[in-house]
Formats: C-alpha cells, sequence, structure tokens
C-alpha cells in the first residue's frame, strides 16, 4: 500500500458554512484527496466552531459565516435547508467575483429560491445534492469515504456557466461520487419518493410502536430483529433536518405520501380478503428491487465507512468517531 494519490487541487479556497455530517464529510474527503488547497469553515455554534478546531478538519475556523467565505472560490452551503436563505443573506455581499456557489440540501427546489436573490451576479450558483448519508450528525460524524459510489446531482440553472457547472461535477467525482445533472422540480419528486416518503413512514411507525398500550417498550427493543430494528435506524436521523426537509418539500411529499396511502389501503384489502396472490406479487416485484439495488452496488452487507476510496492507495482513514454509524 502506498500514499494517498494527491490530484491537482480543482479549487484553491474552500469555504464549508455547517460542518455536521455532510460538512465534516466534505472536508476531510477534500483534504484526503487534494480537492482543494485551503479549507475554511464555520458552524452556527461556539461549541462546534471548538470542536471542528481541535478535529484539525479546516485549515481556518471561521467566527461568521461572512468571515468564512472571505477570498474563497468554492462555498458549499452545508446547513439545514431552512436555514439556506439566511446564510446566503449573510455571505452575498462577501463573495468574490467569479466565486462558485453551492449546497447540498436535500430539497432543492426552496433552496434556489431561498437563495438565488441573495447572490450577487458575478457568482455562479450550482445546487447539489451528494445522496449519501447516516443517521447521525455533528462534525464527529462525518468520513471521507462517505461519498465513495453514491451519487451527486445537480441542479443547475438553465443559464448557468457550463464550465461552473463541469468545475463542481469534477470536485464530487475526485470524492469518489457519481455525477448526474437534473431538473430542480423532478429531483424534489424522486427524492421524495427514494428519501423522504421512506423517512416519514420510518418516524410514524416507531412513533406508533412507542404510542402502544398492550405492548411495552422493552417488547419493542427486545424483538426489534423482526423488522423494526432497521426502521429505527432510519428514524434515529437528525430531527432538525428533518423537520426542514418536509417543511420544504411538501408537495412533492404530499402527492407520494397520497399514492403510498391508497396502496397501503389495497394492501389492507388483500389481508381482508385473503388475497395471497396480490400480496405475493407484490413481495416478488419488490424482492427484485432490492437485488437490484445490490446489483448495481448500491448496498451491501457492509457499512459505508471504510469503503475503498478511488482517489486514496492507502487503508481508509482512521474512524474519526467511537459509535457505529450504520
Ligand atoms: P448536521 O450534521 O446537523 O450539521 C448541520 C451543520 O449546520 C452544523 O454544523 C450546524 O452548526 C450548521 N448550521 C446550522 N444552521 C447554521 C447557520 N445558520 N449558519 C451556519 N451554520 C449553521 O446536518 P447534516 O446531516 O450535515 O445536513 C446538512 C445538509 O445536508 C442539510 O441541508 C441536509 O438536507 C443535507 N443532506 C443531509 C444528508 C444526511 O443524510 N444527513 C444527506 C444528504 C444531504 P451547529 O452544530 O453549531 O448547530
Amino acid at each position: 500500500m502506498g500514499g494517498v494519490t494527491i490530484g491537482e487541487p480543482i479549487f484553491g479556497r474552500l469555504a464549508l458554512i455547517g460542518v455536521g455530517l455532510i460538512g465534516s464529510s466534505i472536508a476531510r474527503a477534500a483534504r484526503a484527496t487534494g480537492a482543494v488547497r485551503s479549507i475554511a469553515a464555520t458552524a452556527q455554534s461556539g461549541a462546534t466552531r471548538r470542536r471542528v478546531a481541535e478535529l484539525g478538519i479546516a485549515d481556518q475556523v471561521a467566527e461568521t459565516n461572512a468571515a468564512a467565505v472571505e477570498g474563497a472560490d468554492f462555498v458549499i452551503v452545508c446547513v439545514p435547508v431552512g436555514q439556506c436563505g439566511a446564510v446566503a443573506q449573510e455571505i452575498g455581499p462577501r463573495l468574490k467575483a467569479g466565486a462558485i456557489v453551492s449546497d447540498v440540501g436535500s430539497v432543492k427546489g426552496s433552496v434556489v429560491k431561498d437563495m438565488s436573490p441573495h447572490l450577487p451576479a458575478g457568482v455562479h450558483f450550482v445546487p447539489a445534492h451528494p445522496v449519501a448519508g447516516t443517521e447521525h450528525s455533528g462534525p464527529d460524524a462525518g468520513f471521507a469515504e462517505l461519498f465513495v459510489d453514491r451519487w451527486c446531482i445537480l441542479t443547475p440553472p438553465d443559464n448557468a456557466d457550463p464550465r461552473a457547472v463541469e468545475k463542481v461535477a469534477e470536485f464530487w467525482r475526485r470524492l469518489g461520487s457519481n455525477v448526474d445533472t437534473m431538473g430542480i422540480e423532478h429531483h424534489d419528486l424522486v427524492l421524495a419518493i427514494t428519501s423522504h416518503v421512506p423517512h416519514l413512514i420510518a418516524y410514524t411507525i416507531v412513533g406508533t410502536a412507542d404510542d402502544l398500550e398492550t405492548v411495552t417498550r422493552s417488547e419493542v427493543m427486545k424483538f426489534s430483529a423482526g423488522g423494526f430494528r432497521d426502521f429505527t435506524r432510519i428514524a434515529a436521523s437528525d430531527p432538525t433536518m428533518w423537520r426542514d426537509v418536509f417543511l420544504h418539500n411538501r408537495d412533492a411529499v404530499l402527492e407520494m405520501l397520497g399514492r403510498f396511502n391508497e396502496d397501503v389501503a389495497a394492501l389492507a384489502r388483500a389481508i381482508r380478503w385473503g388475497d395471497g396472490e396480490a400480496l405475493f406479487n407484490l413481495f416478488t416485484r419488490t424482492r427484485a428491487i432490492r437485488r437490484g439495488i445490490v446489483q448495481i452496488g448500491q448496498d451491501s452487507p457492509a457499512p459505508d465507512f471504510g469503503r475503498p476510496h478511488p482517489s486514496l492507495t492507502h487503508e481508509p482513514l482512521p474512524r474519526p468517531y467511537a459509535a457505529d454509524s450504520e
């Protein structure tokens, strides 16, 4: 095994606004792959800023969002989607001419609507969504391999500078991601069914189980391997982030939830009428989807942490936190 393979930096100075799971993973991966020359970072609270300084994952920890973007060529806003507009307002006047601004929000329509008015002419806005995550949050939760073999979706506006879009794509490819481009509305619809509604279902089932009067909480925990456990992992996801996702992707989530409710009603009818064929046919179709996901490498028995990084020829980076991620 050799050392780290460092490519030519794609950007000079990267500014990260928000250093939680996603921001700190970007910091670690950008440094490990040499994607940028230096990193400035900031977060909302003094406690997180101090922790980022202790972890040493940024070259500079700034006290304010505005100070963090000073002189930055590439700015990535990594905060809950409900905060994106306010952050854009703070950083807008301090952005360097020609800088590229991006984000990682799980919703694109509201983020683009909230951020765009605050970004000055001469600054390129290339919204992005890395479709990768765990149920953990905060700067200790991140790891450099998070984005490896995961998709990053770019939703550039029609008038975006193609060179800016390509640089952002190149950055995410360097971090190990595959890159796709999509329209904003389509992104929000696709993510509603692949991510947002599944999280809502997990939150619901775990809440329902907790509310039961005839089954005790200790029984729910003791027998959780029967299926419940997998829902609890998703339902442990960050409450602030997910509150914001549902409030900001309301229409697409309600559309998909409506269809889901119809399908649950049809399943309930099949159970009531003893229609085993309907149940068997559906379960056969869904099993094929699971196998397809495994086949294209979007899930494996191994947790995301520790997967090999295409730009790294050494062993996986030391795990930055003690808790199990998956
Ligand atoms: P997180 O771990 O909770 O981190 C959020 C970070 O944002 C924290 O550092 C927080 O600072 C900071 N922050 C919040 N408001 C701020 C403000 N007004 N100014 C500056 N910093 C602020 O969240 P995350 O999981 O990294 O998620 C960040 C974004 O990534 C969200 O938009 C989410 O939709 C998106 N995303 C998440 C996942 C996932 O699985 N988690 C996957 C893809 C995309 P403090 O710690 O001081 O509060």
